[in-house]
């Protein structure tokens, strides 16, 4: 007797008995769909993931218009149409679901068409999510992510409590090894990464492999609990032994990122993006090390790219929430006002008035710097124009940043806006802010001579922090070096850095630059400073930076001219 011919001598009731049971042992959504009065029962499983009210529908057809991609609709309406009429017996078809986000799911269909005790037609059959199929992983033997997806999803639902961590790991330089020595050089890799996990964690813990070169430890407390830091450098070891033993044919390391906390009312999608953003940290810090997922940074992150958001539309709604502030720079001889240092300031609804430190690494990795960059010289050009006819002499400093030198034309932009503005270029110094070590490369350094060759000043900006040095002042052959408050303090407090400031400023003097100290506040630093012998001076003591209006009432219109 065929399974068909039992089910045909069944009533609704035992089948969906049946259907009940063989549910629990498939990953698959099983349904009956009674065609003759058009009422569907699905898994229940199925209305968590897909947008139907419950288990047993009425008015079937108007219910699948909502999951049914709606492109697909009319195929599959044809299909059930002819297995209602009996022109069908089997049903197959892969199409389109939208799931309970929206979100496309490819499935396939498969039913048979089977008549039930009370007569009515009744299509009984199953559907597969057709991405979850790669669940088993060929190159590694590992299960993926599909597979993880799952698996977390009854955890989280069944026994959240139990989770222990879940381990993210990434191979540091996978995209160089596909690149430098083929794709079967990096599938090589991940069989043998997944080799060292596998030795190194026990069966207790599940392993998956995610997309490209990532690996996902789940412990789930099946097992003796195993600190992550512990798994973690063993697998390093494991990898460092197996380089040995190949005589180093190969090298590479690894990152990773860990949760331990936060499990309970998670979705997976939740713990996918933590694990990713600690992995990402890791790399992020240098790679080849362990970073747990903490809340704080990644908030300050999410915070970022709120930040970033909002740049965006305030540069693209003519530069709203924006404004340059000056502050006077003084010759150090008899404190004369020379010049003043444009300085950026954004404020928005949310934030308020955001620090500088804060917004303008954002404009630089978002590259808003270019067109912000752009107003910030014309604004400050336009300025100094103005100002010249207070004091002839004056110059305006603007700050520039390395995405700028790279990633537009400086010099055509320079050259454009002091000739549109009509302001002579000695009037402008470009300071170079650095947050990196600028690779000086033939183009910059032709950037750099135009910039001489056109009468315009380059200052070199923070000296004495992180990457500004004399190899630095001597590449972009600064007319002046600006000695960084930080350093400064440092020389206030201890006479070691005095006397390098001291020498430094000698030096400097000595290649033909000059240099403007910042960050004098008070007047006792100004009376110890000024035995180094600064060419200028910038800091509180002599004014905070201001807007336009409130610097030209205060160190210009006291001024004789205009
Ligand atoms: P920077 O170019 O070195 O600017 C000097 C910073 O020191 C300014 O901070 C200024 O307000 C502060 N300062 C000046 N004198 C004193 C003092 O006596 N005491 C103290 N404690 N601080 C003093 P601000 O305005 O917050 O700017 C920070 C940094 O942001 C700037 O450092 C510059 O690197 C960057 N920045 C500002 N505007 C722009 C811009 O338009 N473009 C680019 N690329 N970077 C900018
Ligand atoms: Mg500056
Ligand atoms: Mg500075």
């Amino acid at each position: 007797m065929s399974y068909l011919s039992i089910l045909q001598g069944m009533s609704l009731e035992q089948i969906q008995s049946v259907i009940e049971i063989m549910q629990q042992s498939s990953e698959a959504y099983m349904f009956i769909l009674d065609l003759s009065v058009d009422t569907y029962m699905v898994a229940e499983k199925a209305t968590k993931r897909f947008p139907f009210q419950s288990t047993v529908i009425e008015n079937c057809s108007e219910t699948l218009k909502s999951v049914v991609y709606p492109s697909d609709y009319e195929r599959l309406a044809a299909e059930l149409e002819e297995c209602r009429s009996g022109e069908k017996d089997i049903h197959a078809l892969e199409y389109r679901w939208l799931d309970r986000m929206g979100r496309v799911v490819w499935i396939s269909c498969k039913g048979t068409v089977v008549t039930g005790t009370e007569g009515h037609r009744l299509l009984i059959g199953a559907v597969t999510e057709m991405g979850a199929k790669a669940k088993a992983d060929n190159i590694t033997g590992l299960r993926r992510e599909a597979r993880f997806r799952l698996d977390m999803e009854s955890t989280l639902r069944d026994q959240p409590e139990s989770v222990r961590y879940l381990m993210r790991i990434g191979i540091d330089n996978f995209k160089e090894i596909n690149e430098k020595e083929g794709v079967e050089a990096g599938d090589e890799v991940l069989r043998e990464l997944a080799e060292c996990i596998i030795k190194t964690v026990d069966e207790s813990v599940d392993i998956y492999r995610l997309v490209a070169d990532e690996f996902m430890i789940a412990d789930t407390g099946k097992g003796v609990s195993k600190e992550p830091g512990a798994v973690y450098r063993q697998i390093q070891r494991s990898i460092a032994a197996m380089a040995e033993s190949k005589e180093y044919s190969r090298f590479y390391t690894v990152s990773a990122g860990v949760l331990e906390t936060d499990f309970s009312g998670r979705s997976v999608e939740e713990l996918m993006r933590y694990t990713e953003f600690a992995l990402n940290e890791a790399k992020r810090n240098g790679r080849n090390q362990m970073v747990s997922f903490d809340r704080e940074t990644f908030d300050v992150y999410l915070e970022r790219l709120d930040i970033r958001k909002l740049l965006r539309q305030d540069v693209s709604h003519d530069f709203r929430g924006f404004e340059l502030y000056y502050q006077p720079i003084v010759s150090a001889e008899d404190y004369r006002l020379v010049g003043a240092e444009a300085l950026l300031r954004w404020k928005n609804e949310k934030f308020g008035n955001v620090s500088p430190a804060v917004f303008i690494p954002v404009l630089e990795e978002s590259g808003l710097i270019i067109p912000v960059g752009q107003y910030v010289l014309w604004e400050a050009a336009k300025t100094c124009k103005k100002w010249k006819e207070y004091i002839p002499g004056f110059h305006i400093n603007v700050n520039l940043s390395y995405v700028q030198l790279y990633k537009s034309d400086m010099m055509h932009d320079v050259e454009r806006c002091i000739r549109e503005v009509g302001l002579d270029p000695e009037s402008l110094v470009l300071e170079l802010t650095e947050s990196g070590y600028i690779e000086t490369n033939d183009r910059i350094k032709e950037l750099f001579k135009d910039l001489k060759s056109r009468n315009i000043d380059l200052a070199l900006d923070d000296f004495g922090t992180g990457y500004s040095n004399m190899r630095y002042l001597k590449e972009i052959d600064a007319k002046t070096v600006k000695i960084d408050r930080s350093f400064v303090v440092q020389a206030l407090k201890n006479e070691y850095d005095y006397n390098i400031i001291s020498h430094i400023i000698d030096m400097v003097h000595s290649l033909g630059s000059v240099v403007c100290m910042e960050g004098i506040e008070e007047k006792e630093e100004l009376s110890k400073m000024m035995a180094t012998k600064p060419d200028m001076i910038q800091g509180y003591y002599f004014g905070k930076p201001t807007p336009a209006g409130q610097f030209e009432k205060e160190f210009l219109q006291t001024t004789d001219s205009p």
